[in-house]
Parts: C-alpha cells; structure tokens; sequence
C-alpha cells in the first residue's frame, strides 16, 4: 500500500508575527523572503513578509508529539517536551528505559545494526517516526529523513500588491533597570494573504526504510498513528498553532481555501495557491498525471483523489476529470480534514 496527501491552502493573516528573523537594537524585524514576480511585462523581485518551513515543521511536530501522547502512542520525553534534539547523539538520549538499553547495544557495536536502531527509535517516538532523525556517532550513522515536507509561508502571487510589513511601537516596564523607566521596543508585524504546502508519505509511517524495509509496529498501530499525524495537520492548518509570539501576537488567522490529494503510489503534489485557479489547476493536472502514469503495458494502478474547500471563489474546473477522482466541495476546512482522514485510514490498511 502506498499513499501520500499533498495539501495547499490560502490564508488570510492579518497582524502575525510568527517569524521574527532578527533584533537590532529595540528593533525585532520580520523574517523577509525574496520573491519574482510578473510586472509590467518584465519580473522584478520584491522583498516580502514569510514565515520559514523550519517553523511550521517544529510547529508540526509539537502539535504532534502532544496529540499522540494523548492518543496513547508512544513519544520520547525530549519530543514531547519540543526539544527537537533527537536521537542525535548519546548525551542527547533520555532517561527512559528503552534509551539506556539501546545506549548499552550501541556499546556493544558486533551483532547491532543501523536498521536495528533506526527501529527502535521509530517504536518508541511517533514525531522521530514522521519527522525523521539523524544520530550522527560511532559506531555508524543512522539516518531518517522525514516523512513529511513542507516550506515556507508566502504572499500568494495574486495578493502580492496587499502585502505589508510594518513597525509597531510598543513600552515595557524594566525591572532590571529601574532607571530607565519604561523601555520603547518595536515588533514588525506582517499582513498577507499567505500561501502553504504540506506534503506526507503516510504508508511509510512505523517501517524502517535506510538499509532494509521493515514493518516495525503493524497496521493497527500504523493507523493510529497516520490518523494523528492528520490530525495534527487539520489543528495546525485550522489553528494557527505554529509560529513564534503568539501570546501577544495572535493573528487574525482565516483559512481562505484548501485544496488536498490523496495519491498513490506516486506522489501527487497540489499546485501552490498562488491564485483561485490552483483548484481547477490541480484536478486537471491530476486528469493528465493518472492517464500518464497508467499509459501502456505496466500494471500500475495510479490514483488521485482531490478535495477541497472553497470558501474565496476558487475556479472550479471546468470539464470531467476523470481518472482523477473530484470530491464536492466542502462546506468547512474541519468537514474536509474529517472525511479525507476517514478515507486516507480506510486505504492505510
Ligand atoms: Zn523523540
């Protein structure tokens, strides 16, 4: 069984600062992107607001780690904790019992392979499951790559003339310094209709994969832990709960559009929502990957189903797209996460 879900949504975010790049002085600026685009004919490159895919992915993993310790699935304590560490290196290990166990095989190096500790981890910790790790010493390097991707928060390019990025005056008492009475900082906040993508190889979750592919926790425990790792994207997406500041700088955070893949056994990527065509673009690139992809003598069996959330006068597309499946719109962003999470465990078996 293969399956991967790719999702993309557009977001309206007004006043967030949820990735501060760096502070000068009382001055905390804004992480900014470098972005080209179309202009009177020619491309130029405009300087713009972003939020970094390092921080949704850590955003990702402690809505996860959180979510699936309440699920009663197995996290270590660094990850739940949000120390994203990993099993980097012995000093990095927690206390646990599993962890001084695997410490003393490490020790004994003859007889102890990487797939061995790749497994362990992965039996152990659900965000190093999905989130990958590197543990870097002797007597060899283990490493996971992530089963998930994601990247950074951008102006969607049709909103690009509405963006802005702005100081905001702000006072703090001074403890420290008593003297000086209150202290004048600035925060920039940005303002944009951003974009996402997400992408997560779901079939993959609990089987080792660096040096021989192995089921390490079988299909019932898998399902648990793929319907969390859905769910854990549903609460950040619908959220926002990702991103720094936001106890003071809480966003006026509005899901616009989504639209989401389901796929297999190739990966189906959905197109940015760079504009309201990237619905119709999706499902008639989805038309034209599955007739590829099924094209001529082999068996495979390529599917793609789409679905979406409409709420900002997406372009639906306008002929059958069929071999890809389009589901009807849905009327909320939760009633979509609630039936492709349904659908998506339903195939994981
Ligand atoms: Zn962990």
């Amino acid at each position: 069984m293969t399956a991967y879900v790719s999702l993309s949504a557009r977001v309206l975010v007004n006043v967030e600062a949820l990735n501060m790049a760096e502070s000068v002085g009382n001055y905390i600026k804004h992480r900014r992107v470098p972005v080209v685009v179309e202009e009177d004919g020619s491309t130029v490159v405009k300087y713009v607001p972003a939020v970094s895919g390092e921080s949704v992915g850590h955003g990702y993993q402690a809505i996860l780690g959180q979510l699936a310790r309440q699920a009663g699935l197995p996290v270590c304590d660094n990850c739940y904790k949000e120390v994203f560490t990993k099993h980097a290196s012995k000093e990095m290990f927690g206390t646990s019992d599993w962890e001084r166990k695997l410490k003393e095989l490490i020790g004994k190096k003859d007889g102890f392979s990487p797939t061995q500790f790749e497994a362990e981890v992965i039996r152990n910790c659900v965000v190093e499951d999905l989130g990958g790790f590197l543990y870097a010493e002797e007597p060899f390097q283990v490493k996971r790559s992530s089963l998930f991707s994601t990247g950074y928060l951008i102006p969607a390019a049709d909103a690009l003339r509405s963006v802005a990025v702005e100081p905001q005056f702000h006072v703090r008492y001074s403890p420290a310094r008593p003297e000086e009475g209150q202290a004048i900082y600035y925060v920039e906040i940005g303002s944009a209709v951003y974009t996402l993508s997400f992408v997560i190889d779901v079939a993959r979750i609990g089987w080792t994969k660096l040096a021989e592919v192995k089921d390490v926790i079988g299909e019932a425990e898998r399902k648990k832990r793929v319907e969390v790792a859905l769910k854990s994207l549903a609460a950040m997406i619908v959220g926002p709960l990702f991103g720094a500041k936001r106890t003071r700088f809480l966003p006026s955070w509005e899901v616009r559009s989504i639209v989401a893949a389901l796929s297999g056994p190739m990966p189906f990527i959905t197109s940015p929502g760079h504009t309201k065509a990237y619905l119709s673009s999706t499902a008639l690139r989805a038309k034209e990957f599955v007739k590829a992809m099924n094209h001529g003598n082999t068996d495979l069996k390529q599917q793609v189903t789409i679905y979406y959330y409409n709420g900002e006068g997406l372009t639906t597309p306008s002929e059958d797209v069929s071999p890809a499946v389009l589901k009807p719109g849905f009327a909320s962003p939760e009633e979509l996460f609630a039936t492709l999470i349904t659908d998506v465990v339903g195939v994981s078996g």
